[in-house]
């Protein structure tokens, strides 16, 4: 007998017809001898409908409200997919976050998990029932609904999975495991048999949207064991652990890019300690994410520095960095937010030399300008102008060989 986690996303819960079927699913996995509880999303489409009824009310939503108001999209369907499972003669009980406790801090709309109360849900499971928990929400200490951000309720099976020291988490969703990059941009992507966390973790951040990257970080740090799986298509999918040295790693696992890039550039800047910090400090405060940044070495006693931040967050960082410009008599200051980032990842990379070049290369090949470079231990990412996204995507795809290997 398994403890298991199962977490079926918006597609999966698209439609009556749909949360039949995983009902049917989740009947067939306890009838075969194990304990369940489902984590669910709201139907696909249901939370971004919510947040457009909350714009046309005030152009920037109460986040406080906002949390009540797109919380209701996962109490709809567990409700509903626990009345699918009665009428399969499966005893089963929905709970919203709040009623299990899922306990989070009161960062409304990006809440933290900080601690799950797993009593009642061993009560449940104990009594043979089917436990169906709402995804993406919780409650603080004052009892305010909160949400966990855009995919969280990924982090929700996670986190119970890590409470309930689970078997497996499985989550199920539209696609059936995590490619070598998005067969979107390039239909030769592959499906990978088994990624680590540390990978999952920077194709996650840089772009793959696959999962929520608290969820990853959550499994990582609990020693999850994570599937990711389709709803629609048998399959065993991509399991996500730790790194075993028994496996042959492929040098590159796989190439993610995030289009939602723009950069930012101050120039003729006094090189002065504590600069960054006049920059980027209030960058950090208007609570803007900066991603990459590089700094020139000064050949006069000046230096220009370049960033780069979330697109949406673009025309506020220029702003506020105008000002900066202005209070530290800097000479000008220029963005671009038509760029985007490119990346390869693997764990390879570690014991392998020469693969940045052949990164460069491959690019320069295509005609392809690098603007900015960063690089981890495990990553190299690349931003280029958005035009040549889907280029650098297969040129890289197909240097690595990322569709012949298998990892
Ligand atoms: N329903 C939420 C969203 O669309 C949470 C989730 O699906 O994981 O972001
Ligand atoms: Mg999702």
């Amino acid at each position: 007998m398994a403890l298991l986690v199962y977490k079926f996303g918006g597609t999966s819960v698209g439609s009556a017809e749909r949360i039949k079927a995983v009902a049917d699913k989740v009947k067939k996995a306890q009838d075969s001898g194990n304990q369940l509880v489902v984590v669910l999303s709201a139907m696909s489409g249901e939370t971004n409908r919510l947040i457009a009824l909350a714009k046309q009310m005030q152009s920037q939503p109460t986040e406080r409200e906002m949390d009540v108001l797109i919380s209701t999209g996962e109490q709809v369907t567990v409700a509903l997919l626990a009345m699918a499972l009665h009428d399969l003669g499966c005893e089963a009980i929905s709970y919203t976050g709040a009623q299990v406790k899922i306990l989070t801090d009161s960062s409304f709309t990006k809440a933290r998990i900080r601690k799950i109360d797993d009593a009642k849900l061993r009560k449940d499971l104990d009594a043979g029932k089917v436990v169906v928990v709402a995804g993406f929400q919780g409650v603080d200490e004052l009892g305010n609904i909160t949400t966990l951000g855009r995919g969280g309720s990924d982090t929700t099976a996670v986190a119970i999975a890590a409470a309930l020291k689970a078997d497996e988490c499985h989550i199920y969703t539209d696609v059936d495991g995590v490619y070598t990059t998005d067969p979107r941009v390039e239909p030769k992507a592959r499906r990978l048999d088994h990624i680590t966390f540390e990978e999952m973790l920077e194709m996650a951040s840089l772009g793959s949207k696959v999962l929520q990257i608290r969820s990853v970080e959550f499994a990582g740090k609990y020693n999850v064991a994570l599937r990711v799986l389709s709803s629609f298509k048998e399959g065993n999918g991509t399991l996500i652990t730790y790194e075993d040295t028994q496996m042959e790693s492929a040098l590159i696992s796989g190439i993610a890019f995030n289009r939602d890039e723009a950069k930012l550039t101050i120039t003729g800047v006094p090189d002065l300690p504590g600069i960054a910090y006049k920059i980027l400090g209030p960058i950090a405060e208007a609570n803007i994410e900066v991603d990459m940044i590089v700094q020139n070495i000064a050949d006069d006693a000046t230096t220009d520095f370049t960033f780069t931040v979330d697109r949406k967050d673009y025309q506020r960082a220029l702003a506020i960095l105008e000002q900066t410009c202005a209070d530290l008599g800097a000479r000008k200051v220029t963005g671009d937010n038509t760029i985007v980032k490119v990346s390869i990842v693997g764990v390879g990379m570690r014991s392998h030399a020469g693969i940045a070049s052949t990164m460069f290369k491959t690019l320069a090949e295509e005609g392809i300008n690098i603007r900015m470079i960063a690089t981890s231990e495990i990553k190299i990412s690349v931003v280029v102008d958005e035009k040549y996204l889907e280029l650098a995507v297969r040129a890289l795809h197909a240097a690595f060989e990322l569709d012949k290997i298998s990892a």
